[in-house]
């Protein structure tokens, strides 16, 4: 099947802020109609108009990606405004730290939810418009926490690995249907995850990343439309890290 390069569908799970905003532009400005899923209304609403003002199609639907029948309503409503799935980036995702000592049940619950379950489900939820069609891209948002782990994100670390896991095993389940699945594994990006962190643990990281700054969300972004694009047809399990160098 020939892949359409433009005007295609992509779901972007927290669309309205941070990465998923820049992703979300990114391929607006590609001329594909963008799905913003997310919960709070405001800023998915900016980011909707934002698009719309460069004369590109974004709809909203608030989705909590941790509630498998409204990602089935968002994957539903997807195809009813645009007609097909064609990428679905997995990008939802949350922070609860503590030091495992203080880390109580539902902390790790709600960031495994969210992060890894949420990640399963909107795949689950679009797996089957994307096997009609015979085609789909799928981009799941890991972090550098995956690889090297955090002080206080054993929660949150433990859900990005899951991901990348997910990811390669999709990756093989899938491939065959011409269904790509691949991972982005950022590191320190500048978006109001990392505003609320100490300086002084700002300051260390910047002291650490080769780069010597953080990320900015269009970086990932620019990754994120790689793996959708055309050129990267042949690249499936991948885990790409963006993170200026600091996992070396
Ligand atoms: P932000 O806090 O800016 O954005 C998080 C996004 O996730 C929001 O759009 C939020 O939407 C959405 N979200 C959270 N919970 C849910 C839910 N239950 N259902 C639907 N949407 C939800 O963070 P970033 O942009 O920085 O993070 C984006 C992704 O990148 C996350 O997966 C994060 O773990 C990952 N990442 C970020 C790094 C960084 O340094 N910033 C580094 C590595 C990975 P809403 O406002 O509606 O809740």
């Amino acid at each position: 099947m020939v892949i359409t390069m433009i005007n295609r569908t992509v779901i972007i799970t927290g669309g309205n802020k941070g990465i998923g905003k820049a992703c979300a532009i990114r391929f607006a400005k590609n001329g594909d109609n963008v799905v913003i899923a997310a919960r709070e209304r405001t800023s998915a609403l900016r980011t909707v108009n934002e698009i719309s003002s460069f004369g590109a199609n974004a709809v909203f639907i608030e989705t909590d990606v941790s509630d498998f029948q409204q990602v089935c309503d968002m994957a539903e409503y997807a195809v009813k405004q645009f007609g097909s799935i064609d990428v679905l980036v997995n990008n939802a995702g949350i922070t609860a730290d503590a030091f495992i000592d203080n880390m109580t049940l539902e902390q790790w619950e709600r960031v495994i939810a969210i992060n890894l379950t949420g990640t399963f489900l909107c795949i689950k939820a679009v797996l089957p418009y994307m096997e009609e069609q015979k085609i789909g891209r799928i981009i799941n948002i890991s972090s550098v926490a995956a690889r090297k782990g955090a002080i206080a994100q054993s929660n949150y670390a433990a859900s990005k690995a899951g991901i990348i896991g997910m990811t390669l095993s999709l990756a093989q389940e899938l491939g065959s249907k011409n269904i790509t699945v691949n991972a982005i594994a950022p590191g320190y990006v500048a978006t109001a995850m990392t505003e609320g962190l100490p300086e002084k643990i700002k300051d260390r990281a910047v002291r650490v990343i080769p780069a010597h700054r953080f990320g900015i969300p269009e970086e990932v972004a620019d990754a994120v439309f790689y793996m959708a694009s055309k050129g990267a047809a042949y690249c499936n399990g991948a885990v790409l890290d963006i993170n200026g160098g600091i996992s070396l």
